[in-house]
Formats: structure tokens, C-alpha cells, sequence
């Protein structure tokens, strides 16, 4: 019997990933990075893979590395890999790797020379983001890597960019990286560089932007089944979407209390009249974020209890109201329900002045994660 879980819904995010690539007209690669955004790496692949994924991917070579050792078979990518990063590992274990830059093609040279394997890479390049990808060494990265191709030493499987306003439909600067995006590889492929696949969509841009799918699109967030951006893209369920994760707390004590009594540390809320509150058995270590308002809370039974307070470290305290027939024990499900019309992530990212995404990547290790359907 659990303090607390996440029940990860596998058949919600099989649908999503059937859903996904069908719309994409094009291949999917998995974004489990992040424990598989919170939501358990090994499960969240395997079943991503055997519902049409062909493609996995993370930004940490040690994720990717985790993948191959759980017995993951398909092409697998890492793209955020230190000059430190252990590059020989990743060649011995077929992981591809994203070049942003000259020193990441030395390192990964070297690591090719001392293991005698042909590394397979995805060239990065900056279309507009400025964080990620080749930018002012663009052109220099192609005449070392177009020389490299010829002499046999290495494989160019992707050329890649990534979107910073994709949840932005029809905004122009997608336009702009796009094309930007296509000029590059034109420029690669004037020096003889033919890579296999080209990708560029994020979840946003897969859901709504058909131009910009290629050969393959990166499925995070939605694959999840949740929104990219709710205020720009509208709930899930209008995408065809369904939450993957549910997670509840129990219920450590349910009691009564008068009007006026001061809540939490800072006494920061007040109960206006005699209620019932109950105390909820997670807490900013649990990855609650201890500035969550009342447009948060838990579902117990039927009913919305939202949050009294400040969340703390293990715990936190919810209105169940005065005729609440609560027990001490009972589960309060923070994010989904067992039926009924539960809090969101999305309720959570609001209440907490963040986005559906730092909710559900940020619960912590103490939560298990419970793996269903
Ligand atoms: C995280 C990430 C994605 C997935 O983004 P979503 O918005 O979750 O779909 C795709 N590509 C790269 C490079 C990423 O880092």
C-alpha cells in the first residue's frame, strides 16, 4: 500500500502514439528524455517502440545508454552530449549523436579512432533558437564533416533543428526557421552531405504544421497526452490526446476545523468557516511545488478539495469542505481521476505559474512509478 504514485496509463499512450504518427505522415522518434518526462524510461520506451515509434531519443547520453542496456533495439539519439561525455560508450552501443559544433566532431572523432566504429551523427544546426545547433560554424562544420564523409569516416544519418515558437500557430518565425532550416541543408547537400532523414517538429509543430514534418517528427509532450500549450492549442482531448499520467497521495488525516483557523507555515490562508480539511501525504520534495495556489488541489471521492496554503516539504493541506465524507486513508488524486473530473496538469502548471511539462518532469524519485494497461 502506497504513500503515493503515479499510475502511468501505457494503452493512453499507445493511442497517443498511434494518433501522433498518423497525423505526421512521417516516422515517430519517442522523446523520453527526463525519465521519460516523469514517467518511467524503460516502460514508456518499450511500449512507445511496439506501437509504431521507430525512433527514440534523449537529450543525455547516459539516458540513451540506459535504452540500449534495457534491450532497446531501434536507432536511438542523443543530442546533449558535454565535450566529457563518454563517447566510446556510445559508439560501442549504436547510440547516433548530434554534432552543434567542431569540438563535439573532434571528441567524437577521437572516440571513432580509439574503437575502430564508424560514428552515425546528426548535424545540428541553429535555425533561429540561439540555444542548441551550429550557428557562425555552420559552414566550417559542413567542409570538415563533407571531407570526413569521403574519406569513409563517418555516417551522416540526420540534419536537425528545433522550433522555439512552434506552439505559436502561424506565427511568422516558424516560417523563418523553416526555410532558414531548408537553406542549410541545401548547403550541406552542395557539398556532397546526404543524410538520411531530416527533422525538425516538436509536438506543437507535429500537431500543426504538416510542412514541417520531413522524415521524421520528435513526439514529447503530446505522446504524454498533454497539450503543448493549452492557452494556443486547446486541451488534449481537442488534439485527440489522453493523459498518460494520474497521481494520487493518501489521505494521512482528515479533520475538523473551526472558522479562522490559520493554515500551514506562514498562516498564509484562513478558513472562512468550519470545514473539514484533509492533509495530503506529498510535498515539495515529491515535486509539489511549494508556491501552488487554490486553482490546484486533489479530487477525493467525487469532489474538487483545493489546496489551504503553503505546500510543504512532505505534505499539504486541502479544503474537503464541512459536509465532506473524507476518510483519513482515502486516495486524492492530484493530477486525473478514477472517473470523475479531476485537476490537471495543466491546472497545476496554472497554479504554479509554470507548464504542464515542469509538472509532471519534476516528480521526484520518492513517487513510484506504477505502470498499468
Ligand atoms: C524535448 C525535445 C523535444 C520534444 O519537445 P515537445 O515540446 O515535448 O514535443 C523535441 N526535440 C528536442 C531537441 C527536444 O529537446
Amino acid at each position: 500500500m502506497s504513500r503515493a504514485e503515479a499510475l502511468i496509463d501505457l494503452s493512453a499512450l499507445e493511442s497517443n502514439v498511434r494518433h501522433l504518427i498518423a497525423i505526421a505522415n512521417a516516422k515517430g522518434l519517442a522523446v523520453v528524455k527526463a525519465d521519460a518526462y516523469g514517467h518511467g524510461l524503460l516502460p514508456v520506451a518499450q511500449r512507445a517502440v511496439s506501437a509504431g515509434a521507430s525512433w527514440l531519443g534523449t537529450a543525455l547520453l547516459e539516458e540513451s545508454l540506459k535504452l540500449r542496456d534495457g534491450g532497446i533495439k531501434v536507432p536511438i539519439l542523443a543530442w546533449l552530449t558535454p565535450l566529457s561525455e563518454d563517447f566510446e560508450s556510445a559508439l560501442q552501443k549504436q547510440i547516433d549523436l548530434a554534432i552543434p559544433s567542431l569540438d563535439h566532431l573532434t571528441a567524437i572523432e577521437k572516440a571513432a579512432e580509439r574503437t575502430s566504429i564508424k560514428p552515425r551523427i546528426h548535424l545540428e544546426v541553429d535555425t533561429g533558437m540561439t540555444r542548441g545547433g551550429a550557428l557562425s560554424e555552420w559552414r566550417a562544420l559542413l567542409k570538415s564533416i563533407s571531407d570526413l564523409v569521403k574519406r569513409g569516416k563517418i555516417e551522416v544519418i540526420g540534419i536537425w533543428s528545433h522550433f522555439a515558437r512552434a506552439d505559436e500557430p502561424g506565427h511568422p518565425f516558424n516560417e523563418e526557421q523553416l526555410s532558414n532550416f531548408k537553406f542549410r541543408v541545401k548547403e550541406a547537400e552542395e557539398l556532397g552531405i546526404r543524410p538520411k532523414i531530416l527533422h525538425l517538429s516538436n509536438s506543437a509543430a507535429t500537431l500543426i504544421d504538416q510542412k514541417s514534418h520531413f522524415d521524421l517528427v520528435r513526439m514529447g509532450i503530446a505522446m504524454y497526452g498533454l497539450s503543448p500549450d493549452v492557452n494556443n492549442l486547446g486541451e488534449s482531448a481537442k488534439l485527440g490526446l489522453k493523459p498518460v499520467m494520474s497521481l494520487r497521495a493518501r489521505l494521512q488525516l482528515v479533520k475538523e476545523v473551526p472558522a479562522g483557523a490559520q493554515v500551514g507555515y506562514g498562516g498564509t490562508a484562513v478558513t472562512k468557516d468550519a470545514t473539514k480539511v484533509g492533509i495530503v501525504a506529498m510535498g515539495y520534495a515529491d515535486g509539489v511545488p511549494r508556491n501552488a495556489d487554490n486553482r490546484a488541489g486533489v479530487l477525493v471521492g467525487n469532489r474538487k478539495a483545493p489546496i489551504l496554503g503553503r505546500v510543504s516539504m512532505d505534505q499539504f493541506v486541502v479544503d474537503l469542505g464541512n459536509d465532506s465524507i473524507a476518510r483519513t486513508g482515502d486516495w486524492a488524486y492530484l493530477i486525473g481521476s478514477e472517473g470523475g473530473d479531476g485537476y490537471t496538469a495543466d491546472a497545476w502548471g496554472r497554479a504554479c505559474g509554470t507548464i504542464n511539462y515542469e509538472i509532471v518532469t519534476r516528480i521526484g524519485p520518492r513517487v513510484p512509478r506504477v505502470h498499468i494497461n
